[in-house]
């Protein structure tokens, strides 16, 4: 039998060991900690990647939404519309920023719903908060129509979605900031945490800089209360190499998630993320595959006799559904959903067999 893990942390490293401890071992001879070269030349290649004037490197994904926010403006009692179906650092990014975070419902392919962001809105909203959630973006041209209507800002929690784009423009780069998580697991994943905040607006990047370095500016004098949140040097030199390969690892993960579309499209007990080609205007990158699934607890208790791993994302829960937050709301696709959401296998340590080894475990339990 084999055995699946839903993700293969060592492979992460061995996928380019030499590479990895190379470009470490360079930085460390250097002596270069804290930001340095690698850092900024991170932060340029990856501008030029997503075709976004300012990236600037943070210590994770989640100082990133909140930095993000604050440099967007967004102030104490201000309102921001977040989907209920999210890591819960979105939210606590809107809370820590000194906002209110107002839950709203997805769709089928699990992302923000418009109709359900336009009913939420109140006279103190400030801004909506697309999560683009397994690395695919939501329907920008809807949401950016409905933010100009209502003077909203748009600022994208595009943590899984670096690199995925809609209409030929990069997740991240639709309002006035958008964000990376670097976390291991992540699709541009570096060997601890890191993050980062991209924007097109010179003064939202001005005002991330100052709060990622204790509120110093360039002369060192300090101009607003700051954090210390800056992306580590060597992490940085790591994510120089990662960046290098992350077109042919992005073309593995759509490729593997074809070939789930192929052997699993038919059966019926399964709700399956859109197929990368269904639809030319998307450009997903399969952080996650996300399916819902009928009897979901049975099949994954089949699959892991099988060796294969599964996950359910945010250990099964919406926002709305930790009472301790004190958030709920009345959401029926997110409620409905999470009795059946799951991650199958999706990294590129997967072969293409073992993605079919999967399916027919899968087709096996749905009785194919
Ligand atoms: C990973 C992630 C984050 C940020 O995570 P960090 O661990 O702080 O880097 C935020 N939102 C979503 C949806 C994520 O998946």
């Amino acid at each position: 039998m084999r055995t699946i893990p839903f993700f293969n942390y060592p492979y992460h490293y061995q996928s380019r060991g030499e590479e990895f401890l190379e470009a470490v071992r360079n930085a460390m001879q250097r002596g270069a900690f804290i930001m340095q070269k690698d850092l900024f030349d991170f932060e340029a290649a990856l501008a030029a990647y997503l075709n976004v004037k300012h990236v600037i490197g943070v210590a994770d994904g989640t100082m990133a939404l909140i930095m993000a926010l604050k440099g967007a403006g967004i102030s104490p009692g201000d309102e921001v519309l977040v989907p209920s179906h999210t890591f819960v650092a979105t939210a606590a990014a809107v809370h820590h920023a000194g906002g209110i975070p107002v839950l709203v419902d997805c769709r089928s392919d699990h992302l923000i719903c418009p109709d359900s962001t336009r009913r939420a809105i109140t006279p103190r909203t400030r801004a909506i908060m697309p999560v683009q959630l397994n690395g695919r973006v939501a329907d920008m041209d809807i949401l950016c129509a409905i933010a100009k209507d209502h003077d909203l800002k748009i600022v994208e929690d595009s943590c899984q979605a670096v690199g995925a784009r809609f209409n030929g423009k990069s997740a991240g780069t639709f309002g006035a900031a958008g964000t990376a998580s670097f976390y291991p697991s992540k699709t541009l994943g570096c060997f601890g945490d890191g993050g980062a905040v991209f924007t097109d607006d010179d003064a939202v990047a001005d005002h991330v800089r100052l709060l990622r370095d204790h509120g110093r500016g360039v002369t060192g004098k300090v101009e607003a209360w700051g954090y210390n949140s800056r992306l580590d040097n060597l992490q940085a030199a790591i994510l120089n190499v990662k960046l290098k390969q992350y077109d042919t690892d992005i073309a593995h993960r759509r490729r593997l998630a074809s070939i789930y579309q192929e052997h699993l499209g038919n059966l019926a007990g399964l709700l399956l993320p859109p197929a990368p080609d269904s639809d030319e205007r998307y450009f997903d990158i399969y952080q996650n595959y996300e399916i819902e699934a009928d009897n979901r607890e049975g099949l994954r208790e089949h699959l892991q006799k099988k060796g294969i791993g599964t996950i359910i994302q945010w250990g099964g829960y919406a926002i709305h559904q930790f009472n301790a937050l004190g958030l709920n709301s009345d959401l029926p696709y997110t409620e409905a959903m999470t009795k059946r959401f799951m991650l199958l296998p999706m990294n590129t340590s997967l072969a293409d067999d073992d993605i079919v080894y999967i399916c027919e475990h899968i087709g096996q339990f749905y009785g194919r």
